[in-house]
């Protein structure tokens, strides 16, 4: 099953394509996980990406496209993956489908996580993120034992420059002029499912599951 997971940052896409991997084994790739690491490693691709990024702008469509077609075309792809942060637009939906038609293959389901604004803004303005492993933590809701130091391995955490309030707000302006369109192009295609993802991570699994195996909207 070949599933796009799309929502505004913070919606909590993340943590659920994440869940999907580790109990049923879904192949996770995010754009998002995958840019940070070229990051951290240093190579061109992520200094390329890097101030983009920062600034919370989208990286040039044709650098995601790329990633996006040389993961999805490895082995570990073959039965089936969930796409987080990616497509973001229009032109990546439009590409993505082009790819997969290529190998005779499509996409199956697009799920859409609903939050408001004002919920995202509290969400992604109190997220911890490991600099190393990835973890996610948040200074109200899953606080980590120690405010420096992840519970996960022990790296340190970091306030990720993307989630500081002014450049939270210039994503979220993003998503509602570039990603947004996203839910007419799914649903045209009648592929698209969406969940109330203000619930707590547990019921919004439930909700995903259901989006995932039946035909209910
Ligand atoms: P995320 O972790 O999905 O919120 O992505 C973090 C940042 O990575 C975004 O704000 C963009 O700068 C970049 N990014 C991730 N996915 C894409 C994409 N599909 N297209 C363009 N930029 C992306």
């Amino acid at each position: 099953m070949i599933v796009v997971l799309f929502g505004p940052p913070g919606s909590g896409k993340g943590t659920q394509a994440k869940k999907l991997w580790s109990e049923k084994q879904i192949h996770h790739l995010s754009t998002g996980d995958m840019l940070r690491s070229a990051i951290q490693n240093g190579t061109p691709l992520g200094q390329a990406a890097k101030s983009f990024m920062d600034q919370g702008s989208l990286v040039p469509d044709d650098v995601v496209i790329d990633l996006i077609a040389e993961k999805t075309d490895s082995g570990i792809c073959k039965d089936g993956f969930v796409l987080d942060g990616f497509p973001r637009n229009i032109l990546q939906a439009h590409a993505l489908d082009l790819m997969l038609k290529k190998r005779g293959r499509s996409v199956d389901r697009a799920v859409l996580f609903e939050v408001p604004d004002e919920d995202l803004i509290r969400r992604l303005s109190g997220r911890r993120t490991c600099v190393s492993c990835g973890a996610m933590f948040h200074l109200d809701h899953v606080p980590s034992k120690s405010a420096s130091a992840c519970d996960q391995c022990g790296k340190a955490l970091i306030q990720r420059e993307d989630d500081r309030a002014d450049v939270i707000q210039k994503r979220l302006a993003i998503y509602h002029q570039q990603t947004e369109p996203l839910v007419a192009f799914y649903r045209q295609q009648d592929k698209l499912r969406s969940l109330d993802a203000r619930k707590s991570p547990e019921e919004v699994a439930v909700a995903l599951s259901e989006a995932l195996c039946t035909g209910k909207k």
